[in-house]
């Protein structure tokens, strides 16, 4: 048999000699008691208890009650796994209800449930733009490794737009034959930078060249608008896109992705798209925690004022305390570092000394230059986790001597 390990073993150290090699951090959630965790620095260390600073579970639904009960109740009634892709016996009552739920949620006709967002991106847009002849794509140039996915796969020619930028967009729809669909792609809130995207702009310019909208609300839904669809809703907006595509593994505290659109659109995805059709279906427990969470967030309109509230005091915190707060519209709070080694240094100390989780973010999922520690506040820190944080970081940031501008 002949050995291939020199390989990897050479590849994994061009990694680890560009910093850019990842390390995952053992936790274990404490149901209960968000944002802790108890962490282990090997598989047989003994656990120590850490904050958690750079969830994604951004509400800490993965927690609530309500959603558990939901999920304990269905495991009872109909078992564990899902038994089947949706074609074959795989359909469940509760995904059924699930996309009824999550269509209505976003003022849509449809709804479509995949097992995670990555697999909802890449393979709507994967199969809309495959399947519409001579389509181009155009996708703003910070889009999630997702969308770039689906875009690659369907092997149609695609453009990308300068980020946000709705002039840029214009320029190059204007280009394109009038005769040839045009599909563009963007996100809300861009989770690196927590900017925002001007909807109403870029969807002016879409309507003007009667392009197919696709909007990724992945890092919104939950917590933008009055019912927590997104930004779209927050801006009345979302009756203007073809396609609102969102995670439960987010702010949902789950796992799952979906998209929503008219019944045509998701009728053609459901049909076409092999990442939906070969696959098992989730399992009804996880549609029943999913039904159970969008009904807490349609409620929660207070937890997403606190959510906003403590994200605006943790950045004015930050500042104060001469900490280098990168620009953000959004729930998310970027810190720079600045190089992607002393990025990693400052997670590890803030692990091991301060009993603090963020992990550092590098390139390629940032540029070079702009490495950071992404901090994601929730409703559930308080005063105490806020005020460790920022002590923590003034005193890494000192011996490390690090940058302080953003
Ligand atoms: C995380 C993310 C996804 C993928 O969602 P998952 O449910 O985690 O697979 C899609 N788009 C964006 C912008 C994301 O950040």
């Amino acid at each position: 048999m002949r050995n291939f390990d020199s390989f990897f073993r050479e590849r994994l150290d061009d990694l680890k000699a560009e910093g850019r090699y990842r390390t995952f951090a053992d936790l274990e959630r404490i149901a209960g008691r968000f944002p802790r965790a108890l962490y282990r620095s090997a598989p047989d260390a003994s656990p120590r208890e850490v904050t958690v600073w750079c969830s994604n579970d951004y509400l800490g639904m993965g927690q609530h009650p309500a959603l558990a009960a939901a999920m304990h109740g269905s495991i009872e009634k109909s078992g564990a796994g899902a038994g089947g892709t949706r074609n074959i016996s795989g359909t469940s009552h509760e995904i059924v209800q699930l996309e009824r739920e999550l269509a209505a949620f976003h003022g849509k006709e449809a709804g479509l449930a995949f097992t995670s967002g990555y697999i909802s991106n890449e393979a709507a847009l994967g199969t809309l733009a495959k399947h519409m002849p001579e389509a181009i794509v155009f996708s703003d140039a910070l889009n999630h490794a997702s969308m770039i996915a689906g875009i690659r796969n369907s092997r149609c020619e695609y453009q990308v737009f300068r980020h946000n930028d709705a002039a840029h967009l214009r320029q190059l729809l204007e280009a394109a034959a009038p005769h040839r669909p045009k599909i563009v792609a963007f996100e809300s809130v861009y989770s690196m930078d927590g900017d925002i995207a001007p909807l109403k702009d870029l969807l002016d310019v879409c309507e003007q060249f009667n392009a197919l909208t696709y909007l990724d609300e992945v890092h919104a839904v939950g917590l933008y608008g009055p019912t927590g669809a997104g930004i779209a809703e927050r801006e009345g907006l979302a009756h203007r896109f073809h396609v609102i595509e969102g995670t439960l593994g987010k702010a949902f505290g789950l796992i799952g992705g979906y998209i929503t659109g008219s019944a045509p659109l998701v009728d053609f995805v459901r049909s076409f798209a092999p990442g939906f059709i070969f696959t098992t279906a989730l399992p009804p427990s996880v549609a029943a925690g999913a039904r159970a969470s969008l009904k807490v967030i349609r409620g929660a309109a207070d937890l997403r004022t606190r959510h906003q509230a403590i994200a605006a005091d943790l950045k004015a915190r930050l500042l104060a305390a001469g900490l280098p707060v990168m620009p953000s519209e959004s729930h998310i709070v970027p810190v720079k570092v600045g190089d992607p080694k002393a990025c990693r240094r400052v997670a590890a100390i803030l692990l091991e000394q301060h009993g603090i989780y963020v992990q550092p973010i590098n390139y390629p999922t940032v540029p070079k230059g702009t490495e950071r520690l992404r901090l994601t506040p929730t409703p559930l820190h308080d005063e105490a986790e806020v005020a460790a944080l920022i002590a923590a970081l003034s005193s890494v940031w000192r011996e490390l001597s690090l940058p302080i501008a953003a």
